[in-house]
């Protein structure tokens, strides 16, 4: 009998879950996923996970060789730079394939009002004469960018609350974890009386809804483009990844 080819799932996305879901069928392969640990009760995984940061590269490097991986898939968050580069990094330095499993940004169609911005604090800058009622849909961990905006009314979604340390700005924190549909986002929108919202452009469907409620209500969407991935083998499916893992370990 061959042993299994080892994989590490960088995760915290529903593509990694999706991932998780596809090897777990797999005998050939024995996948790890691994959270940085942010929310307190993750969504179930298929396959067996670890939690928690690995200490930079390397701790990462240390990770990959003493649990001899054969395969990185960087699933995370198109948001989450910090791990993808310590990713990048410590697949070239211990010559272990690498892959990054990015969903397509969200692109807008006719009707929509995005105004780009490259950074939270941009996102910031541009809200003061646009609109006084926000709806603030960009998680937790870049709430202190808007905490100055003392003026201006903030509805504020997150998976889990903001430590309490951590300046927020005025208004309301509604704790939800998507998929949202397109009929809750409209009255979300319409009872708190949104007159914009600012957005990462994470893109997939699952929180795509507000993006249509936003279009149909003539609201302007603030959009906070995605920061630099490094470069490397990348592609925009689970069916994607599964084909680069067959071809890269020789099973399947
Ligand atoms: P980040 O800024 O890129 O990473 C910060 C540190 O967290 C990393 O250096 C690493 O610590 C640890 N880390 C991140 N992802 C990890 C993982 N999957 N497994 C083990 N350690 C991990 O990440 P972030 O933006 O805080 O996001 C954290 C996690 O939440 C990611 O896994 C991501 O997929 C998920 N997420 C993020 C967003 C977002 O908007 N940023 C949205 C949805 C889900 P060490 O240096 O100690 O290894």
């Amino acid at each position: 009998m061959t042993t299994a080819s080892r994989v590490l799932i960088l995760g915290g996305t529903g593509e990694a879950r999706h991932l998780a879901a596809r090897l777990a069928e797999r005998p050939e392969i024995e996948a790890i996923a691994s959270l940085a640990g942010r929310t307190q009760q993750p969504n179930p995984l298929a396959i067996p996970m670890r939690v928690g940061g690995f200490g930079g590269v390397a701790g990462l490097v240390a990770y990959l060789q003493t649990q001899q991986i054969a395969a990185l898939i960087d699933a995370t968050h198109p948001f989450a730079a910090q791990i993808s580069h310590h990713a990048a990094t410590a697949a070239a330095k211990t010559g272990i394939p690498h892959l990054q499993l990015v969903r397509p940004a969200w692109q807008p169609v006719t009707g929509d009002r995005w105004l780009a911005a490259d950074s939270h604090a941009t996102a910031a800058a541009l809200l003061p004469g646009l609109a006084t009622r926000i709806f603030l849909s960009i998680g937790r961990q870049e709430l202190a960018a808007f905490a100055h905006l003392r003026q201006l009314w903030f509805l504020m979604r997150a998976i889990e609350p903001p430590p309490p340390e951590q300046p927020q700005p005025p208004g309301q924190l509604l704790l939800q974890r998507g998929p949202f549909t397109l009929a809750a986002e409209r009255s979300l929108l319409q009872s708190h009386r949104i007159e914009a919202i600012v957005s990462k452009n994470s893109g997939g469907e699952a929180t795509v809804a507000k993006l249509i409620a936003a279009r149909e209500l003539g609201l302007p969407v603030v959009m906070v483009q995605r920061p630099p991935l490094p470069p490397g083998e990348r592609v925009a499916e689970v069916e994607g990844a599964i084909a680069w893992l067959q071809a890269t370990l020789g099973c399947g």
